[in-house]
C-alpha cells in the first residue's frame, strides 16, 4: 500500500496564501502529502474551501464555525479582531447539507475558546459547538476541535454527546488529560509543525498512544520557525521528529500517521488520495 503525509488541519484560504496558494499546494504534494484537510471558519472560508477542494484531489474539505465567529452577534463593537456578522444557524444548516451530500471529510474547525473571548460568550459558543458535533455524529464524520483554554469543557461536551470520531487540534491542555482521552475515548490529537520548539507538543508526540497521533500545521500559524508563515509541507518535519523521539525509522513514523489518518477520515470517497 502507498502511504503519504497528511496535514489534518490547515487554512489554505487564509489571506496570507492569496498570492501563492497554488505553489504552496504544489510544494505540499511534491513533499508527499496525500491529504491536506483545509478547514473553514465561517461562511466565506467554508465556500472557498469547497471550491479549492474541487480543484485538487489532495485537498479534503472540512467546514466549521470558529468559536469567535460562532458568537459574532454578541461580540462588542470594539472587539480586537475582525469578525464578520452572519447568521450562525443558517451556516450550521449549510454545513449539514454539505455533510448530507457527502461533500466534506469532517466538521471543523469548531469548538470552544477561553482565550480570545470572555466567559459571557461561553453558553453561546457551546450551543454552536453542540450543534456541529450533532452534524458530525449524524453523518458519521470526524469533528476537528479547537479547545484553547477550554479543553476539559470540550471533552465533557464531546463525551456527553457520544462523539467517537474526534481530533483535538493544537491541543494545549494537560498532557495527562490527553493521554486519558486518547486511551479511553479513542480521540486523536494532531500535532503542529512547531513541535521541536514546544515542550508540550514534544511530550504529546513521545507519550500518546502511537495510533492516536496525527500531524497538522494550522497554517499560516504555528510554524516551525517563529514569525515565519507556516505551510502544509512542514508536516514532514513533525513526522521526522516523531521518528526521532520514538526511535523509529522515518518510514515507520510516516506509515503510522497515514494509517491513523485513514482510520479517522478514510471513509470519505477520495480520502486515500
Ligand atoms: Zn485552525
Amino acid at each position: 500500500m502507498n502511504y503519504f503525509y497528511c496535514d489534518v488541519h490547515t487554512h489554505l484560504t487564509h489571506g496570507r496564501f492569496c498570492d501563492d496558494q497554488k505553489e504552496v499546494i504544489a510544494r505540499a504534494i511534491a513533499a508527499g502529502l496525500g491529504a491536506i484537510v483545509s478547514n473553514g471558519l465561517n461562511p466565506v472560508s467554508n465556500r472557498e474551501v469547497l471550491s479549492l477542494a474541487a480543484e485538487f484531489p489532495q485537498i479534503k474539505p472540512a467546514l466549521g464555525i470558529y468559536p469567535t465567529d460562532a458568537v459574532n452577534d454578541i461580540l462588542p463593537e470594539d472587539y480586537l479582531y475582525r469578525v464578520d456578522r452572519f447568521d450562525v444557524d443558517a451556516e450550521i444548516a449549510f454545513i449539514r447539507q454539505c455533510a448530507r451530500e457527502k461533500k466534506i471529510i469532517a466538521v471543523g474547525e469548531c469548538g470552544l475558546d477561553g482565550h480570545l473571548v470572555d466567559a459571557s460568550t461561553f453558553a453561546a459558543q457551546e450551543r454552536v459547538f453542540e450543534a456541529l458535533i450533532g452534524v458530525a455524529i449524524e453523518h458519521d464524520l470526524p469533528v476537528i476541535v479547537h479547545s484553547r483554554k477550554r479543553e476539559v469543557r470540550c471533552a465533557e461536551i464531546l463525551a456527553s454527546l457520544g462523539a467517537k470520531k474526534v481530533d483535538f487540534h493544537c491541543y494545549g491542555g494537560k498532557s495527562k488529560h490527553a493521554q486519558k482521552w486518547a486511551e479511553n475515548q479513542g480521540w486523536y490529537f494532531s500535532i503542529p509543525a512547531n513541535a521541536r520548539v514546544s515542550e508540550s507538543f514534544r511530550k504529546l508526540l513521545s507519550s500518546l498512544p502511537p495510533e492516536m497521533i496525527l500531524t497538522e500545521t494550522d497554517a499560516p500559524y504555528m510554524g516551525p520557525v517563529r514569525g515565519e508563515r507556516n505551510e502544509p509541507a512542514n508536516v514532514v518535519g513533525t513526522v521526522a521528529y516523531l521518528a526521532e523521539l520514538r526511535g523509529w525509522t522515518e518510514e515507520d513514523a510516516k506509515k503510522t500517521v497515514w494509517g491513523n489518518y485513514l482510520r479517522l477520515f478514510g471513509h470519505f470517497s477520495n480520502a486515500s488520495a
